[in-house]
């Protein structure tokens, strides 16, 4: 998911459009705003679809005013679509000291565990989400503030987050002790603040960087000030490395890292890694661009735009009817034949999760007339599900976890297939000397099955770590 904040600013919704626009790659499948008015109160709009389909409406927007205003855009995940309207973000509770709404981006790995006891003792939830637990663990706490109750919810809960949170003066940023989900924060003007999920969104409203909450930190803003605290106990922080693969926009800069740079970074390494006699080097747009840019770069094998990708396939025309199902990728990616016909090609992608796709994509290249296909793929083979806020299958139909590499290319039915390795990724990521595995620098279990919260919830569900 994507989430943003903006205090101080006149009409804050406006910038909390904004900037869910730049994060809709995180999440398409609804999004929803909660802002704050010193004399109209709390008002909110949740909505499924684009952002910029809903929160472009001048009524819509005209009916969020307000300094202070805080965003959510949601990601579809498997298990937990959002059914209905209430299950879209931020969610709002009423306390003793006046209202509150929160934004949540991660997974919590105790959120079942923790729903049933909280229903237990009385609590109405509202949603299916996991996060509406953090409302309902503030409403039992017995802190005075807003933020204390936030943090006392907090340490609660297990697994990953990034928080944004508002009352009716303050605008409230924190991140779980291992950090393994993005937040930064933006300046804007004499006394506006923004809190969000990746600088790209920043960039959007003219926001200057001002740096990255911390892991396990919390900062709240008020009137131009900041004040930041230590809530949990330190860790420490392993931040998703697939946020640098694949999750993040390219734009965007991590832990003073540009996302492209890395991107690029693992293309070289790949070619060093698995290197091939080829004429061409492909990517599968646009997830795979600029690993093919650094691969090409480092081959010398000629970069070409041999697959392009049709920019209006949206997610709602995926689903018509069965015909227009089964024509799959074809509806979205389509091949130059011209460009490839005869030719030896290497295509790089971010990653095979299912493979599914991969197998399409290699058709699509055959029928149009290549003459190899080396398949090279910018992360390790996707063993292992995520539970912290990333959408993977179950172990089952994860095609790493079923089959050797051997075994994948000839499922996929490619001349050969390469992934990166472990260490190789580390290092794009700017890690010169690999991954620590004594204590990893970056959280990558559905890589390595190393899961640094366990997944308390899929105890006894099948899934053995
Ligand atoms: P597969 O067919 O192997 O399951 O799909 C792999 C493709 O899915 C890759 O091209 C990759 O760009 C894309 N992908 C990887 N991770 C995610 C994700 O978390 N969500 C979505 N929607 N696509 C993903
Ligand atoms: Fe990121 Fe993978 Fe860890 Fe999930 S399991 S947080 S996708 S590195
Ligand atoms: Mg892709």
């Amino acid at each position: 998911c994507g989430i943003f904040g903006a205090i101080g600013l006149a009409d804050a919704a406006n910038f909390v459009a904004l900037g869910l626009h730049a994060l809709q790659h995180r999440g398409q499948e609804a999004g929803g705003i909660v802002a704050h008015d010193p004399q109209k109160g709390f008002n909110s709009a949740h909505r499924f679809g684009y952002v910029r389909d809903n929160f472009t409406k001048a009524s819509l927007m005209e009916s969020l005013p307000g300094p202070l205003a805080i965003g959510h855009v949601r990601y579809s995940t498997a298990g937990s679509k959002a059914a209905v309207i209430r299950d879209i973000q931020p969610f709002f509770g009423e306390f003793s000291m006046g209202g509150c709404a929160v934004a949540h981006n991660g997974n919590l790995t105790n959120a079942e565990s923790l729903r049933r006891e909280l229903i237990e003792h009385g609590a109405i939830f509202q949603s299916g989400s996991d996060s509406e637990c953090i409302i309902h663990l503030m409403a039992r706490s017995f802190q005075k503030t807003h933020a204390d109750r936030i943090a006392d919810a907090l340490r609660r809960v297990e697994g990953a987050f990034s928080v944004i949170a508002m009352t009716r003066t303050k605008l409230i940023g924190v991140r779980d002790p291992l950090g393994v989900r993005p937040l930064v924060m933006g300046r804007l003007g004499d006394q506006g603040y923004v809190l969000a999920s990746e600088t790209c969104a920043l960039d959007i409203i003219g926001a200057e960087f001002v740096r990255e909450i911390a892991p396990g930190e919390m900062v709240v803003i008020q009137d131009g000030k900041i004040e930041s605290s230590r809530p949990f106990h330190p860790a420490t922080p392993r931040f998703c490395i697939f946020e640098h693969v694949y999750f993040s926009r390219p734009d965007s800069q991590i832990g003073g890292r540009s996302v492209y740079e890395t991107r690029h970074q693992i293309g070289v390494e790949l070619a060093r890694e698995a290197p091939v006699e080829a004429d061409l080097v492909c990517p599968v747009p646009d997830s795979g661009t600029p690993a093919a840019i650094g691969y090409s770069h480092e081959s010398g094998i000629p970069f070409a735009l041999g697959i392009t990708r049709n920019q209006y396939m949206g997610r709602t025309f995926i689903e018509p009817t069965e015909h227009i199902r089964n024509m799959g990728v074809r509806l979205k990616l389509n091949v130059n034949k011209s460009l490839v016909r005869g030719k030896r090609v290497v295509l790089v992608d971010d990653s095979v999760v299912r493979g599914t796709t991969s197998r399409k994509i290699k058709e699509m290249i055959l029928d149009a007339g290549a003459a190899e296909v080396h398949f090279r793929i910018a992360s390790p083979p996707t063993a292992w599900p995520c539970f912290y806020g990333v959408d993977t299958p179950d172990r089952g139909k994860l095609l790493a976890a079923r089959m050797s590499e051997d075994e994948m290319r000839d499922w996929i039915g490619v001349t050969s297939l390469k992934f990166i390795s472990l260490d190789g990724l580390y290092r794009a990521a700017g890690e010169a000397a690999g991954r620590n595995a004594a204590c990893p620098q970056y959280c990558d279990a559905c890589f390595s099955g190393d899961y640094p919260v366990a997944p308390s919830d899929q105890i006894g569900k099948g899934f053995e770590m």
